[in-house]
């Protein structure tokens, strides 16, 4: 297989000066797919779990964006009133996503939102609202500009475990990322690693050990494609879902051969 399809999950909203609603996804997930040499596909929230499980099938790797925050029953979570933009359909469709592609050994990759679906999915916790529940804790959330620059912007650090799949993929053990993020893991998954952090200690990067390839980060690689290892997280997603590249099988062909012995 040379283009493997990857389902991205995608948001609810509204049309601007509409009552007219929408299912919505930033193209830059469609721009960093496309680059990485996949071919992306959006999954709307409608979606019936009898729909989902068949789609799960027949997606060769599924990208958990980017959105708002997941309805804090599902984590018995603390609430607080900056949480926003609970959307159930999309809760209940990427939370029965990611035990699927967990079950099943299918590749995946977890964005921002993505990261804390993983997480809450195998039964951890979030921080509802980090500056108030992580003391000391560094600025997580950039201003939101209008255009893509204020995207681009690095706002903290990240300590990259050595040996994990990221700092395999990567090749670094430090990069300096974006972050757009008020919420943020607690209790870490059962079965997860953590793969990266912030000076603060905020977890920015999960991984599935043991599976062909299951990555999460917190920060937005997506809007950071023109830096190598950036773009190199897509490449080694996109070449998990073609079968180039199998973490759990210590099959490994291609461009990451020599970064991975
Ligand atoms: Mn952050």
């Amino acid at each position: 297989m040379t283009n493997p399809l990857i389902g991205i999950t995608s948001n609810y909203s509204t049309m601007p000066l509409s009552l007219l609603t929408s299912s919505t996804l930033q193209r830059s997930y469609i721009t960093a797919v496309i680059k990485a040499g996949g071919i992306p596909l959006i999954i709307p929230s409608d979606i019936d779990e009898i729909g989902w499980k068949e789609l799960t099938t027949r997606l060769d790797g599924i990208l958990f964006s980017g959105g708002g925050d997941i309805a804090t029953d599902y984590f018995n979570g603390e609430d607080h009133p900056a949480i926003s933009g609970i959307e159930p359909a999309r809760d209940a469709l990427e939370l029965g996503m990611v035990r699927e592609v967990v079950a099943a050994g299918k590749p995946f990759l977890g964005i921002c939102r993505g990261l804390q679906s993983v997480n809450v999915a195998l039964g951890g916790t979030l921080y509802t609202h980090i500056p108030d529940q992580v003391p000391n804790s560094l600025v997580h959330e950039q201003e939101r500009g209008e255009d893509a620059s204020s995207r681009t912007e690095l706002g903290h650090a990240v300590s990259i475990q050595p040996g994990t799949y990221l700092a395999r993929v990567t090749g670094q053990t430090r990069l300096n990322v974006n972050s757009f993020h008020h919420q943020g893991i607690k209790d870490l998954a059962p079965g997860l690693l953590v793969s990266a952090q912030s000076p603060d200690g905020v977890i920015e990067a999960v991984e599935l050990p043991n599976h062909p390839f299951g990555l999460a980060v917190q920060w937005h690689p997506e809007w950071l494609v023109d830096i190598e290892s950036e773009l190199a997280i897509f490449k080694a997603f996109v070449d998990a879902a073609a079968g180039r590249l199998n973490f759990k099988n210590g099959i490994i062909s291609g461009r990451f051969a020599q970064q991975i012995d």
